[in-house]
């Protein structure tokens, strides 16, 4: 079966086709095979490396671990996309998060195609003497596939800065006097990484969310008030109003999203209600982020489970089922968590009329239809989070140039990268009747497929 990038790959490139401008030396009959090409060279990966990494663990025993590199496609710049540590791993889901980083990248005109990475573990499980072998056997068992100009991995879900210091280093070793900086991004800053990478992500979403719903209304007013657009009318509905926010998972991406949410002075926001693994937190004045996230750093990344922990951090919060989270009657919902949390089972639950995907492909094919058709406005995951990979990018950069920006010329450059895309998309969406994430599509698609032309790889 094809897959949902697969076939969202297939829709936009078949838009193009119909429209004559895009491409136009192409005609007839020689357009009609240049675009079967293309799909085929955008749904398919250019290389999938499986190996079993060997780990003896600390009391004996040796296992074999499934562990993934998927190079999607490298036609904008070397390879690049996150290493996942997660029991949910495997090879259908890393070529299509592979694919969303080509995507992504091209969106948002970072000079890198796409790739990711995935070992089948749930890192919970292991010391970190073992996952740190796991991490050199990583770079082992790839070690001939990764590099600066070749394939550049980062963080992704179960990893952060010191599992790419372990894996730089390792590369380092195996590589004697070859460039190393620039082989892996989401390092420590003592170690070569940018400040501001860890927050990026969870900056840049909501930064998204803002810029859609504040500022860039602001300066369309007019505009807006005259098109014809459900999708629009929803955005414009919230402009100056009160907005109602919760936000699935706490991690990485959603603390950080909440903190600017709850921060924002441009928006009335109100953070009612934040969920991880465990539980849901919910207070309908709006929740005490900062306190969370400080007793989140000091309880091995989890939030307060009941009354007793929640009084004692001077917290107030009614405590709920952790997939409550999905159906809370709230104006906004930013996905932070894992894949697929929204699906055909709980679709018609959900009354959050704008969706902000922080995590990747957080709302499955069927859902994502149904709730595009009932008028829900989704801001994709390859618009939303690419904060990530922009910040990663600039790592890239310092670490070749071994010259090192501030965190505000960071923020500032980040800022200023998500705000062009999202002015190249935006009027775009609001003015037709596509779904935004069709939109993003449609605009990666006819980038890539204009290097591919150009490049001469359509014949
Ligand atoms: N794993 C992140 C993502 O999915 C970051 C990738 C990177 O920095 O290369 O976008």
């Amino acid at each position: 079966m094809e897959s949902k990038r697969a076939s969202i790959i297939r829709e936009s490139l078949d838009a193009l086709a119909e429209d004559a401008t895009f491409l136009p030396d192409l005609k007839d009959k020689e357009r009609e095979k240049a675009f079967k090409s293309l799909v085929s060279l955008l749904s398919t990966p250019n290389h999938v490396h499986k190996s079993f990494l060997r780990v003896p663990l600390e009391d004996q025993q040796v296992i074999r671990i499934p562990a993934y590199r998927v190079q999607h496609n490298d036609i904008m710049g070397p390879y690049k996309g996150g290493i996942r540590f997660h029991e949910s791993v495997n090879e259908d889901e890393t070529i299509n998060l592979a694919a969303l980083m080509t995507l992504k990248n091209a969106l948002h005109e970072v000079p890198f195609g796409g790739g990711k990475g995935g070992v089948e573990i749930d890192p919970k499980d292991f010391s970190p003497k073992e996952l740190n072998l796991i991490c050199k056997k990583y770079v082992q068992n790839f070690s001939s596939t990764l590099g600066t100009e070749k394939d550049i991995p980062a963080p992704d879900m179960g990893t952060g800065e010191r599992e790419m210091d372990w894996m730089m280093a390792e590369y380092k070793t195996i590589h004697p006097g070859k460039t190393y900086r620039g082989s892996f991004t989401g390092k420590s800053i003592m170690n070569g990484g940018s400040l501001g990478r860890r927050e990026a992500t969870g900056k840049g979403v909501y930064f998204t969310f803002r810029y859609m719903i504040h500022d860039f209304i602001k300066e369309n007013k007019q505009w807006f008030n005259k098109i014809d657009n459900r999708f629009a009318k929803t955005a414009l509905s919230y402009y100056d109003q009160q907005l109602e926010i919760a936000v699935q998972g706490f991690g990485n991406v959603g603390s950080v999203a909440s903190l600017e949410a709850y921060h924002c002075d441009h928006l009335r926001n109100k953070v009612v209600a934040v969920s991880d693994r465990n539980v849901v937190l919910y207070n309908s004045e709006g929740l005490d982020i900062p306190s969370l996230i400080e007793f989140k750093n000091k309880h091995e990344e989890d939030l307060p489970t009941s009354k007793h922990e929640l009084s004692e951090a001077g917290i107030k919060a009614d405590v709920l089922n952790r997939d409550d989270i999905l159906s809370l009657d709230v104006d906004v919902l930013i996905l932070a968590a894992l894949e697929d949390q929204i699906h055909e089972g709980n679709m018609a639950d959900i009354k959050a009329d704008i969706l902000v995907e922080g995590a990747n492909a957080p709302i499955t094919e069927e859902a994502d239809e149904y709730l595009a058709d009932k008028g829900v406005v989704i801001v994709p995951d390859i618009l939303a989070n690419a904060g990530g990979v922009i910040v990663s990018y600039l790592e890239w950069m310092q670490g070749r140039e071994t010259q090192f920006y501030d965190e505000d010329q960071i923020y500032k450059l980040l800022f200023d990268k998500m705000k062009s895309t999202v002015e190249t998309i935006y009027p775009q969406f609001f003015g037709d009747p596509f779904p935004l994430r069709q939109n993003c599509y449609i605009h990666s698609v006819m980038k890539l497929s204009t290097v591919l032309y150009r490049q001469g790889k359509l014949y």
